[in-house]
């Protein structure tokens, strides 16, 4: 195998394990994103549960106390009844204060339901935000969700294509060669394969020592950068598409 030859193929299976690492990382990311929107979710429903517990107590107290005010007017309307048909002035005094403190009970109690239905109103449209929050959260995973296989089934079966792809140009390459883009590869973040410009590496931007420069340019035999250690080619030699 020429050595322009070898250069090629380990530029393409580079290109092919920049695929298949970017594939490896959608593919962990991707169930990601629907774990998060269903916690997301979840805090919401929470949220929404106590909310609406809060609302029913609320509610009872606002229906105890009108049917009590209610009372209260009933027993008002008796006791002034009453005051039509007293006798004496002693009956008279006795009835009113039953009536003064009829009418200041009613007047508490009031107030109370006043700031009742407000507590009421601010619950309500806390749920009614949480509602729409959670509709609009449980739309996004239902979308998330579906493409979600999608998703995994396009990246196993590219996965599996640039797989057999893969060994495919591992088999052209000499094995000293390709065990040495491997050990660089489990070593070194990418690239592995690098083309020297001017003398400079492109993995690392140092300048490579003259000799090795005049080396590279010949071509016969495969070098790495005495900086980075990454395997390197002259640009000249080989253009990337
Ligand atoms: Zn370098």
């Amino acid at each position: 195998m020429s050595y322009i030859k070898q250069i090629e193929s380990l530029v393409i299976l580079q290109d092919i394990d920049k695929e298949m690492g970017d594939l490896e990382k959608t593919l962990e990311a991707a169930p990601k994103e629907v774990e998060t929107l269903k916690e997301r979710l979840e805090i919401q429903e929470n949220q929404r549960k106590q909310v609406e517990e809060k609302l029913k107590i609320l509610q009872e107290q606002d229906e105890k106390l009108t049917k009590e005010l209610e009372e209260d007017q009933a027993k008002l309307k008796k006791s002034k009844n009453k005051l039509m048909m007293v006798e004496n002035s002693k009956e008279y005094h006795a009835i009113m204060r039953e009536i003064d403190t009829l009418e200041k009970n009613s007047r508490l109690k009031e107030e109370e339901k006043l700031t009742l239905e407000e507590e009421l109103d601010t619950q309500q449209r806390l749920l009614d935000a949480l509602n729409e929050e959670i509709s609009k959260i449980s739309g996004e995973l239902q979308q998330k969700e579906d493409a979600l296989d999608k998703i995994i089934n396009r990246c196993e079966s590219r996965i599996k294509e640039l797989k057999e792809k893969r060994a495919e140009f591992a088999k052209q390459i000499p094995p000293p060669i390709l065990s040495r883009y491997e050990f660089i590869r489990a070593r070194l973040s990418n690239p592995v394969i690098v083309p020297v410009e001017d003398s400079i590496c492109t993995g690392c931007h140092i300048s490579i020592p003259p000799q090795t420069y005049i080396e590279l340019q010949k071509g016969l035999q495969i070098l790495s950068c005495p900086n980075c250690q990454r395997l390197i080619y002259w640009k000249n030699h080989f253009e990337v598409e």
